[in-house]
């Protein structure tokens, strides 16, 4: 009975940690300092590893949250955007979501207006439509992406998004 309650405990920490559960109990992550937790630069997450240069273009940093498995079928991570910074164009076979932790970037759809997104916004990206996201030219941009379903694959990467492209007034 101790062991089973200890293998429940320890299961819904890690779930609770990686889903900021609000009011969890059983909350394992440590606390930053006070002084620290009210500063609004304060990242969510770690910063992860260096974006490779050949599917984004700038500097951005990726950092794996949940990895695909037999149970949980979708690749969850969240990317930093430095200013400039943006994912090449590409699409998701079954679509994307993505969550907006910390300041402003575009998510531009082939074909449509670049969209601006803010801290707080949410956006689905469908099965399959080239896209692209990432960082204004003067603000760095976070976002958790969500790609569901993942057995029907993750991203298909295509050309970078040109200068040109990522400066065009709408
Ligand atoms: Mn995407």
């Amino acid at each position: 009975m101790k062991t089973r309650n200890i293998q429940l405990s320890l299961g819904f920490a890690l779930a609770s940690a990686a889903l900021l559960t609000a009011g969890c109990q059983e909350q394992t992550t440590e606390r930053e300092p006070e002084s620290a937790a009210g500063n609004a630069t304060q990242a969510i997450f770690q910063k992860g590893e260096k974006a490779p240069a050949e599917n984004f273009t700038g500097t951005a940093w990726v950092t794996n949250l949940v990895a695909p498995d037999s149970i949980y079928t979708t690749a969850t991570g969240s990317v930093v955007f430095e200013a400039g910074a943006r994912t090449n164009w590409h699409s998701h076979p079954p679509g994307q979501l993505l969550l907006v932790t910390e300041g402003v970037g575009y998510h531009q759809i082939e074909g449509e207006h670049k969209q601006t997104i803010r801290k707080g916004d949410v956006v689905k990206c469908p099965p399959n439509v080239t896209h692209w996201h990432g960082a204004t030219p003067d603000s760095s941009m976070t976002h958790i992406y969500i790609v569901p379903n993942t057995d029907e694959g993750i991203v298909n990467w295509k050309q970078p998004v040109t200068d040109e492209e990522f400066n065009r007034k709408n």
